[in-house]
């Protein structure tokens, strides 16, 4: 299982209501955090998640991203729990931790690995024995990463079908499960008669990206994606400014096929102003959609 925390949801500026952006992993026993404004520690801390991060992925080296990364490191190393951090990013991110290490003066108890990514097509950048992370390369007005987390396919044993045929089970399961036919009491058992294959789940997470229909094959047919929705529709500078307007983040969530839809990286003029909400709701009808969606506060959760 997938679950998942928004810390920050908001843009450039945080807000009252929205922190800078961030969101919190929990996968299989490891912790992660995909970007970490400022603030993001804290936000932690309200959220009553533990602060022991394995792994930081930063989408890139804007300050909402990633001017929380000196405050996580320091804490990290004044903790005896953690004792190694992986930090990925684009390219220029090893060079960057190098000189938030030489600028601060943390205590050096933490192994840091960092390592810069560019990823021109789909690139596997960390693999677990039950899921990976993917990178590929965005559009945006400096090098940006979208990265995705797989959880791997399980093989699971039928139940019904062994009891269906008098099989008791035995050491000879855990054959089965990897996928290799077995002889029981001389009779061969294939694994496919006797096994089914659960799919993993698979999330995206995509900011900050200016309009650009190449990311949908990295977010086709995930089930979660977390895209940005910076601007409104009547907002006529989104390409301009490298985001994306509402209509253009439906438009690319829509060609996903995605299962549910969370809409973040909201601009602080829409902080007192529900027209962002309402003109989703209204293109949400037109282009004939079909997922479920929100716009996330800090501090919701999720889970697949
Ligand atoms: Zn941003």
């Amino acid at each position: 299982m997938i679950e998942g925390t928004f810390i920050g949801t908001s843009s450039a500026f945080p807000t009252v209501k929205r922190n800078h952006p961030a969101v919190y992993i929990m996968i299989n026993g490891e912790r992660m955090l995909f970007d970490c404004g400022e603030g993001t520690q804290r936000q932690i801390r309200k959220a009553g998640l533990s602060p022991s991060i394995d792994s930081i992925f930063i989408t890139h080296w804007h300050g909402d991203h990633s001017l929380g990364l000196g405050g996580i490191i320091q804490s990290l190393n004044m903790m005896k729990s953690n004792k190694r951090l992986n930090i990925f990013g684009p390219s220029g991110t090893e060079q960057g931790i190098k000189n938030i290490l030489m600028t601060y003066r943390f205590y050096n108890q933490l192994d840091i690995k960092s390592k810069s990514i560019n990823a021109p097509k789909e690139k596997k950048i960390f693999e677990r024995d039950k899921y990976t992370v993917s990178a590929i390369n965005i559009e945006h007005s400096v090098k940006c990463l979208a990265y995705k987390i797989k959880e791997k396919d399980v093989r699971n044993i039928s139940v019904e079908k062994l009891a269906e045929k008098g099989i008791k089970s035995g050491k000879f399961l855990s054959k089965l499960k990897e996928g290799k036919d077995v002889i029981y009491n001389g009779i061969k058992l294939k694994y496919k008669d006797f096994t089914y294959l659960k799919k993993g789940k698979s999330l995206a997470y995509v900011t900050d990206l200016r309009y650009n229909r190449n990311v949908i094959p990295f977010i086709k047919s995930v089930d979660t994606l977390i895209i940005e929705s910076t601007f409104g529709e009547e907002f006529q500078k989104s390409y301009e400014f490298f985001h994306l307007n509402i209509k253009e983040a439906i438009s690319l969530a829509k060609s996903s096929g995605a299962k549910e839809v969370f809409f973040v990286h909201t601009s602080q003029r829409y902080e007192n102003d529900d027209s962002l909400v309402k003109s989703a709701a209204a293109l949400y009808s037109k282009m004939k959609c079909t997922f479920k969606y929100s716009f996330p506060d800090d501090f919701d959760k999720f889970s697949l």
